[in-house]
């Protein structure tokens, strides 16, 4: 590769407010188009803008999780340009008074970790969305006036892979502290990559193209990497990389030219004159930062750290804040967060189902902990747990109440499970020789064997102990 290439990513990510970022209209997704518009999102002629306090609350928190600097004074401007979808003619947002700038994000690249700069965080509105059937367009101004946050990186990403994983660190970070539902397919979490390529060593920036609106991680990826080797190509042809914003094609696996980029000047930016400045004094900024949630990575390090699960327990435990917090509740009531993570890992995320902050579990925390006790006391075996687990799914029974309806007991008689292993030994001369002859291995296969006899009941510890002594084997 004689070329390096420098990506930026721009992010849109939606705030989970309940109504629109200057008027009261609700931001349901899924709702019939245009039901959900008044004359402030309509842009009718007179109607004035009021900003929402709680997209103000959300839009600090975003850029406190992304440690940049609050702005105590900043500005809404005027983003003008024409296009069906923006009835005003005019977007809101913030242009050279941003709220806050200067943070960054940490991600780990084949197990390096990578600081990734944060230009800025501002706060602008959606706009509506077009939908072209056929020969006609229509659009569904449910969307304007949604609050966004714009989270602008810095060109610190040298590749299509460490752009994805910024992508999903950042939608982590943003869904564990509860701005974001992290749904790429609604488009309430959207990325526009600026990609330009140079050649190896060169400190000079290469003219860069703005891949817009890439709605999946899989996409993001391929969109990239294909960018980066058309412009090399063109360079290595002698030619010149043309400005332009390109959007891609996932059916044909390609980008294609939209338009010639827009320059900042070309949307006559200006302050709006019917917001006031935005002030954000010292204890609102003081109060968020106060509440914020813990951000994922402290999550998986504290999980890993005085837990004490494996890194990889502690990654999958932490794929989503409510699973992580399921875990936590149910690994305080058991006591034991090893265990606890197992049998959450090996059952329940398996019947697990989420959907951008929404996430169904279908046993309670208090039901996994009262489950794993009765192993823990010898009641049942662990391979009865699973069995009751299946029996707790999308009920509220308790473990106790299944184990006794089934009459499910562990054998923990020592007399009888010896005369089973005994029969077992019996049946199976060449393996049992075998391991007295050190294939110590083959202990596992006695064991199994009991178990499948006893069909999961017999106490394996007394099973160890039985196998050990009838063979003759160290204890
Ligand atoms: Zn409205």
């Amino acid at each position: 590769m004689r070329y390096e290439a420098v990506i930026g990513l721009e992010v849109h990510a939606q705030l989970l407010t309940r109504t629109k970022a200057f008027c009261a209209c609700p931001t349901t997704y899924g709702a019939p188009p245009n039901t959900q518009v008044c004359p402030v999102c309509l842009g009718l002629p007179g109607a004035l803008p009021v900003l929402n306090g709680e997209a103000v609350r959300l839009a600090v928190r975003t850029a406190l999780a992304l440690s940049c600097t609050i702005r105590r004074h900043s500005r809404f401007a005027r983003k003008n340009y024409f296009y069906p979808d923006l009835p005003k003619g005019y977007q809101i947002s913030q242009y050279d008074e941003p709220f806050s700038d200067g943070g960054h994000l940490e991600i780990e690249v084949d197990g390096k970790t990578r600081k990734i700069g944060i230009t800025r965080v501002h706060m602008e509105e959606d706009a509506g969305k077009s939908q072209h059937l056929g020969r006609t367009s229509v659009v569904d101004l449910n969307r304007s006036g949604v609050p966004l946050v714009e989270i602008v990186g810095e060109p610190d990403l040298r590749g299509a892979a460490e752009a994805a994983e910024y992508l999903r660190t950042l939608r982590d970070v943003l869904v564990f502290v509860g701005v974001n539902d992290g749904n790429l397919e609604e488009g309430s979490f959207r990325c526009d990559a600026n990609v330009s390529v140079r050649p190896v060593g060169e400190a000079k920036l290469g003219t860069r193209v703005e891949l817009k609106n890439i709605n999946s991680f899989r996409f993001v990826e391929k969109a990239i990497d294909h960018e980066i080797v058309r412009q090399a190509g063109v360079l290595d042809a002698g030619g010149r990389v043309v400005q332009e914003t390109r959007g891609w094609n996932e059916d044909e696996g390609k980008s294609f030219s939209m338009r010639s980029k827009e320059e900042a000047q070309d949307y006559r930016y200006f302050p709006d004159p019917d917001l006031p400045p935005l002030v954000l004094d010292e204890s609102f900024v003081h109060e968020v930062r106060a509440r914020m949630p813990e951000l994922p990575r402290a999550k998986r390090q504290r999980f890993a750290g005085e837990m004490g699960l494996s890194a990889y327990a502690a990654q999958v435990l932490t794929g989503h804040p409510r699973v992580a917090a399921f875990f936590e509740e149910a690994a305080a009531l058991h006591g034991n967060p090893t265990r606890v993570a197992n049998f959450v890992q090996s059952e329940v995320l398996r019947d697990v189902h989420t959907r951008g902050l929404v996430a169904e579990i279908p046993v309670s925390a208090a039901q996994v902990a009262s489950l794993l006790k009765l192993v823990d006391r010898g009641t049942i075996s662990g391979k009865q747990a699973k069995e009751v687990y299946g029996k707790l799914v999308g009920t509220d029974r308790s473990p106790e109440d299944v184990v006794a309806s089934v009459g499910m007991q562990q054998v923990t008689d020592a007399g009888a499970i010896e005369a089973i292993c005994a029969r077992l030994i019996e049946s199976s001369p060449k393996q049992a020789a075998d391991l007295r002859a050190g294939k110590t291995n083959l202990l596992g296969f006695f064991v199994g064997q009991v178990m499948k006899e006893t069909k999961g009941s017999a106490n394996p510890q007394l099973v160890n102990e039985a196998l050990k002594k009838l063979l003759g084997l160290p204890g």
